[in-house]
């Protein structure tokens, strides 16, 4: 209670401090009181106004304005037959790399387009409210491979590997998943044995996205058995070395224009330049990548959920039954406010766990629950709009359906809802 009415006076000098002087680096290093308040108080008070300023900027506005066009103009048309069919979108993937959507948090050194995660996540939930096979595709060449090599390989690697991946010049897998690491990846069977200057890679991955569009492989493998996941090593593999096979293609569920294969390597020579980081840092560069990976899959979600819910409700509008518009029905109409509702809710959890990245924050949990909730409201939101639809939803050319299948894979890859779970609650209880 001492406490409180401590932060509490504080807080006002803060505020009348803040009132009095806006520039936010002259309040930080001005005269306020900062050792009597713990990091998390006192970075509270100081970004309160940027916090609450729901507001996108300009740069923003923008980016939202060119990935919605590009998804209407290019994503659309031929969408349902892609899905059909299994065709993976390169014509689609090579011009959003023109544009620089493939790497969009990448440095302009490395030929990225220097962005923030917010543009990112704004850009991924308008290409998901069209085409999650193709939204995915940019998910993990953006967060998962460009991101990981930026931030944690060195700069021959970058150079080599990033700036070929940034403009989408070729494409980037994250491979970590095996037949039996999946939830639990620290049981890696997959071996990359140290042959002193070079490792040479034994076993099988599982479910990797891009699996055969990639040229660039990140593959996770255990070199040091007796150390558990401290002995796993993150390798950059590339396509046609030799012993480096791709099994099928996945025939799934939904996000069928994303071409899902296992990888099979048989005394697979990588040579010793191409580990990222020190040896025995590939679990953490994989839960590091997959930290910030989460983000771009709970924008997915939230597209997803968007682009069913603006079709849901232009239904709504043109459908009659009983001599007026569905959405006259409160039936319908209460399924519309709980889907605006939920998704405004997920849009704030996705964008704030993106800006707590920007700010160089911990996202470990705000990127956990994004994904978590987000997911959640994919799938509530696609289920009512194939209902909203009727009949309608249940066939192809409403595209209701296909959002309905594409939205379950985000509860599953990145980390399962379940494994989400267990992030968050131990994040809160350790705290
Ligand atoms: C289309 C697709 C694309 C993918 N892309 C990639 C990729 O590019 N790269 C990659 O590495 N992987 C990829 N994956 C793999 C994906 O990340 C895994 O499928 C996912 O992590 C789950 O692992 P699993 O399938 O082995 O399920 P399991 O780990 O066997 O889980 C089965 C069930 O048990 C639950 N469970 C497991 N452990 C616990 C626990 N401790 N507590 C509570 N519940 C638990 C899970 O939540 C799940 O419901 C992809 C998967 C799919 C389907």
């Amino acid at each position: 209670m001492c406490q409180n009415n401590k932060y509490k006076n504080l807080k006002w000098d803060i505020w009348n401090s803040i009132w009095r002087n806006d520039d936010y680096l002259q309040i930080k290093q001005g005269p306020i009181p900062f050792p009597v308040i713990d990091r998390r108080v006192s970075l509270r008070y100081y970004k309160k106004p940027d916090l609450m300023d729901f507001s996108l900027s300009e740069e923003h506005l923008m980016i939202r304005q060119a990935a919605r066009d590009f998804a209407q103009n290019e994503l659309l048309p031929g969408v349902i037959e892609r899905d059909e069919a299994q065709k993976f979108p390169s014509a689609q993937i090579k011009k959003l790399g023109e544009l620089g959507f493939m790497g969009m948090m990448v440095g302009p050194k490395y030929n990225g387009s220097g962005m923030d995660t917010l543009s990112y996540v704004i850009a991924m939930e308008e290409l998901s409210k069209i085409d999650a096979s193709a939204s995915v595709v940019v998910s993990v060449n953006n967060s998962l491979v460009c991101w990981g090599l930026e931030a944690f390989g060195n700069e021959e690697q970058k150079n080599k590997y990033l700036t070929q991946l940034a403009t989408g010049a070729v494409i980037g897998a994250f491979c970590l998943s095996e037949p039996e690491a999946g939830s639990d990846a620290t049981s890696q069977k997959t071996t990359a044995l140290d042959k002193g200057d070079h490792y040479v890679i034994n076993g099988t991955k599982n479910w990797i996205t891009n699996g055969n569009s990639a040229s660039v492989y990140l593959v996770m493998a255990q070199t040091h058995k007796e150390k558990g996941h401290k002995g796993i090593n993150a390798l950059i593999v590339e396509k046609g070395m030799a012993g480096f096979e791709i099994g099928p293609k996945e025939n799934k569920l939904g996000i069928r224009g994303s071409d899902t294969h296992s990888l099979i390597f048989n005394d697979v020579k990588v040579p010793k330049e191409n580990r990222i980081g020190e040896d025995g840092f590939g679990f953490k560069f994989a839960m590091k990548t997959l930290a910030g990976g989460r983000i771009g899959i709970a924008a997915q979600a939230l597209g997803i959920a968007a682009g069913a819910y603006e079709l849901a409700l232009k239904y709504s509008r043109e459908r009659k039954a009983f001599g007026t518009e569905i959405k006259n029905h409160q039936a319908i109409a209460f399924k519309l406010a709980d889907m605006h509702t939920q998704i405004e809710a997920a849009r704030h959890l996705v964008y704030k766990a993106a800006w707590e990245k920007d700010q160089g924050l911990n996202y470990d949990l705000s990127g956990a629950m994004a994904k978590l909730y987000a997911s959640q409201v994919a799938m509530d939101t696609t289920v009512e709009a194939v209902q909203i639809h009727g009949g309608n939803g249940y066939v192809k050319d409403y595209h209701v359906e296909r959002l309905m299948r594409d939205a379950k894979i985000t509860q599953i890859y990145e980390g399962t809802s379940e494994i989400q779970k267990i992030v968050i609650s131990r994040s809160i209880l350790n705290d």
